[in-house]
């Protein structure tokens, strides 16, 4: 079937339930089957099949308005879409375009920056990573020393990122660079964008506890990026940052990781023939609960979103509530497992039963977009008045 097929001039009139079909008929008439379920985090030319099906039927971009290519689902319709990808197993592209940078330009690029970037964004011909955290700058994100200096019409740059997700498969960094040292160090921070084929640009792989080149660290010697390329405001970019990571725990706070390992940890039950065992279905009720709890908070905040209202710091909850489930089930998964979840290889080849990698997964999911303890940091002193260290 042609996937235009799949194109509606309003998605949001559709009712839940039409949608939901919409979503699952897409799903599984364009999905790669080999890619369902990755056991990893899959690197650009692995995933390009599955960002082109989504790119081609214009569904690439959930969130974005339809002016720039998006879907211009409302919060309900997005929470929809997600539930339904993660139920599918559906592979994870690479995101930080269309999910991080594409919302960020449309509220505060140029038009040049969003005439130039969004359409290349939705056709895959750029793909994008961050570069914001530095080997002294994760948490304490501010004390980035990587600077921009600007010399004629353009920025010079030297400094390093780490942590960098997807670096050597990215055409694009966006990155928070210093470009007044003189200034508070909040105040003095620009939002770059700087093409990765830059001579001075050299990424040299990490490998993770999976054994996999999943980021890299990015060193910048005397790169040299046109004037232009700053999003915003020259010393603006803290606000920016902080805009976009707001974006960024809406979306690791969707329940989709918690509810896949959810389903993951029952398959697991049916593995190993405990799943009608009243030990395993007292932890794995309790853990459905939670999940049901999330996903009304989850809503909740989403109707927040979709009435226009400006979000509190309950969205670090989101963060905090859901990739802490979603270690507790995995970590479960993991006691169920006994010898087995010690292969990092699914087990019985069945990519369901990836026991190992869920648990680390689930590790990471508590330390990128803000850690646990940040994230509480966050919450006691605005919701419940405590003072700052
Ligand atoms: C899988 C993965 C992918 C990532 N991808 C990217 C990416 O694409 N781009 C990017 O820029 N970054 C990325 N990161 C980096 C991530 O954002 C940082 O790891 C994170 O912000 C934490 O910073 P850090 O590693 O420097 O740890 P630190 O900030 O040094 O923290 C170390 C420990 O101290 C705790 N801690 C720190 N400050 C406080 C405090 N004030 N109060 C209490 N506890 C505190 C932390 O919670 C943590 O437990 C990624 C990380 C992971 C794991």
């Amino acid at each position: 079937m042609a996937p235009n097929s799949y194109a509606r001039d309003d998605y949001n009139a559709l009712g839940d339930d039409e949608f939901r079909i919409l979503v699952r008929r897409f799903l599984s008439e364009n999905h790669p089957p080999e890619l369902r379920s990755p056991p990893k985090r899959l690197h650009r030319h692995e995933a390009h099949p599955w960002y082109m099906a989504m790119s081609a039927a214009g569904w690439l971009a959930p969130a974005w308005p339809r002016q720039y290519g998006g879907m211009g689902l409302d919060p309900s319709k997005q929470l929809i879409y997600v539930e339904e990808f993660e139920n599918f197993g559906a592979a994870r592209v690479p995101d930080h375009g269309f999910m991080l940078l594409g919302p960020l330009l449309i509220n505060y690029g140029s038009e040049e920056q969003k005439n130039l970037f969004l359409p290349k964004i939705i056709s895959g011909e750029h793909i994008w990573c961050q570069g914001y955290s530095e080997p002294n700058a994760g948490s304490d994100l501010a004390s980035l020393r990587t600077e921009a200096v600007l010399d004629g019409d353009e920025w010079v740059v030297n400094g390093q990122k780490t942590w960098t997700t997807l670096a050597g498969d990215a055409d694009w960094i966006f990155c928070l660079v210093r470009t007044d040292k003189a200034a508070k160090k909040q105040e003095g921070i620009s939002f770059l964008l700087i093409p990765m084929n830059s001579p001075g640009v050299t990424v040299k792989p990490i490998v993770n506890l999976n054994l996999e080149d999943e980021f890299s660290e990015v060193f910048f010697d005397n790169v040299r990026v046109p004037k232009d390329n700053i999003v915003g405001l020259i010393n603006q970019g803290w606000t920016m940052a902080k805009r976009l990571l707001g974006f960024e725990r809406i979306f690791l706070g969707s329940p989709r990781q918690a509810a896949n390992a959810l389903s993951k940890l029952y398959g697991l039950a049916v593995h190993y023939g405990v799943e009608k065992q009243e030990t395993f279905l007292d932890r794995y009720t309790g853990f459905r609960l939670e999940l049901e709890d999330h996903q009304c908070l989850f809503s909740r905040i989403a109707d927040t979103l979709r009435q226009g209202r400006p979000l509190g710091p309950e969205v670090s909850f989101l963060k905090l509530h859901q990739t802490g489930l979603f270690q507790r089930i995995s970590e479960y998964a993991v006691e169920l497992a006994g010898q087995d979840a010690g292969y990092l290889d699914p087990i019985d080849s069945n990519r369901n039963l990836n026991v190992a990698g869920g648990f680390m997964n689930s590790r990471a999911a508590t330390i990128y977009g803000g850690t646990t303890q940040v994230q509480k940091n966050i919450l006691a002193q605005s919701l419940m008045g405590l003072p700052a260290k």
